[in-house]
């Protein structure tokens, strides 16, 4: 890699492996499956679905690497986190309505995440969706997604899931190799994984996805090398690579900054060879049929080529679509209201405490529903036309395809894509971005260099308002 590259890589380290299921991602209708950005009218409210997301922050053990709101509770805890998030979900439409937001009770996608929603009881499980069907419509074509750790999986849980309508599952398979999957805490190995694969399977549920990450204690690119053959062997249509996220939100990312040897630390490869084993998986799958659509996910084609088996719930995140998140550390986004409309608001977004104790904490207040409301109001920030613009640039700009900038001038306007063509300009010319037949594209180099690109997308005022938005509310 050459050296400027490896200087910056750095840069994209935290971008790169932040997105998974974060304010975290639903089948389109056909035609927004084609291309969300291809049609002014696919703005309007009355086309988009709403995706939802219900974390579940429990795991049976804690990953050393892992930043995420989730950790080992007892079991006595989860009935009634379920019962809390139920009652969120009852109270959906009430807090949209305060929050300004509009609300679509039609869903094309769910997505179960957290954590490990595996671990929870079958009957708690059964609550959860039945409570989302209660309150919305679930469109029969729905992409609904589960989040399940490999060795989670027993039969009576892959029957409960089947039950529930869960048609795609993700694996939170990291390594399959088993010296650097147990040196970071998981509990399953290559063996146990393959196996889970195969039943799922069998039963019916074939979309699946498996996560890895690069740069895990003892990995190497031989070793690296061997995961990415077993990926391709299992025939999964849906892969995401994550670069190890080195900062003092996990224990094994301050233990590495520390210059310690707890949780394997020391076996840590360095930011480059990190950056070298993302880049060799973008190659070796593209190799493999599995296509790169977004800078941390890959597909395969859905059949003879037409279409690719994406996320169809992490679309909504990157094409700004309105998603709403229950539990823990959830976050939302729907489209602004008429009354917040008319004072130039494009959009909402929200999101619920980030700790069990912060989100269990409204369940106790005298008046839970206004207690929640206010923990969501506070974390509330509202989207202007200008931060709309340019989350349309730096979300859209993670996929492949890029961005239509027609369509955005429709959305926005000449006048508002004029104030970005100084930019897009210099990235064209700095070889970070590549504009053909309308659409504007990270190049490769572009997407190592993701975070700089997307950085320069953002006004100095727009950061300011948000600011100043936040600090009015709280
Ligand atoms: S299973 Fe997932 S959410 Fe749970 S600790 Fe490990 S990485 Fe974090």
């Amino acid at each position: 890699m050459p050296t400027e590259t490896r200087d910056s890589t750095r840069l994209k380290l935290s971008i790169i492996a932040c997105t998974q299921t974060r304010p975290t991602m639903f089948v389109f209708r056909e035609i927004i499956a084609k291309d969300y950005f291809s049609t002014s009218t696919l703005f309007s409210a009355n086309y988009l679905s709403q995706g939802i997301y219900i974390s579940v922050p429990f795991c049976r053990t804690k990953c050393s690497f892992c930043n995420f709101a989730s950790g080992v509770f007892s079991r006595a805890l989860f009935d009634r986190y379920v019962g809390q998030v139920c009652a969120e979900i009852e109270a959906a439409d009430d807090m949209a309505r305060q929050l300004g937001g509009q609300l679509d009770r039609h869903v094309d996608s769910i997505y179960l995440g957290g954590g490990t929603p595996s671990v929870l009881a079958p009957d708690q499980l059964q609550r959860l969706f039945q409570a989302v069907r209660k309150n919305f419509e679930v469109e029969p074509a729905a992409e609904i997604t589960v989040e399940c750790a490999p060795s989670t999986i027993s039969g009576e849980v892959v029957d409960v899931l089947l039950g529930c309508g869960v048609n795609r599952v993700s694996l939170g398979v990291q390594s399959f190799v088993d010296k650097e999957s147990s040196s970071v805490g998981r509990l399953h190995t290559r063996a146990i994984t393959l196996d889970d694969i195969a039943r799922l399977r069998s039963s019916g549920i074939g979309n699946i996805s498996i996560d890895l990450i690069a740069g895990l204690p003892h990995q190497t690119e031989e070793s690296w090398q061997l995961s990415l053959s077993e990926t391709l062997a299992s025939g999964v249509p849906h892969v995401s690579v994550y670069m190890l996220e080195v900062d003092e939100d996990s224990r094994l990312g301050a233990e590495v900054l520390a210059g310690g040897s707890r949780y394997h630390a020391h076996f840590v490869p360095d930011d480059d060879l990190t950056a070298d084993l993302y880049l060799a998986a973008c190659q070796r799958l593209a190799k493999g049929g599995v296509q790169q659509y977004e800078i941390s996910n890959f597909a395969r084609p859905v059949t003879h080529g037409i279409g690719l088996r994406d996320s169809k719930h992490n679309l909504k995140y990157w094409t700004r679509q309105p998603y709403l998140g229950f539990g823990v550390d959830a976050h939302s986004m729907l489209l602004a209201g008429d009354d917040l409309q008319a004072t130039g608001v494009d959009a909402v977004r929200f999101a619920t405490p980030d700790s069990l104790e912060g989100y269990s904490a409204a369940a106790n207040d005298a008046n839970p529903i206004a207690a929640r409301a206010e923990r969501l109001l506070a974390s509330r920030t509202l989207v202007n036309a200008q931060a709309a613009l340019e989350e349309s640039f730096f979300l859209g700009l993670r996929l492949n395809r890029g961005i239509s900038l027609a369509s955005l001038k429709v959305r926005f306007g000449d006048q508002a894509i004029r104030t970005c063509e100084r930019v897009m300009a210099e990235l064209i010319s700095d070889g970070l971005l590549e504009h053909g037949a309308d659409r504007l594209c990270l190049t490769s180099r572009g997407r190592l260099l993701s975070n700089e690109v997307f950085a320069r997308f953002l006004h100095e005022e727009t950061i300011n308002h948000r600011d100043t938005e936040a600090q009015r509310i709280l």
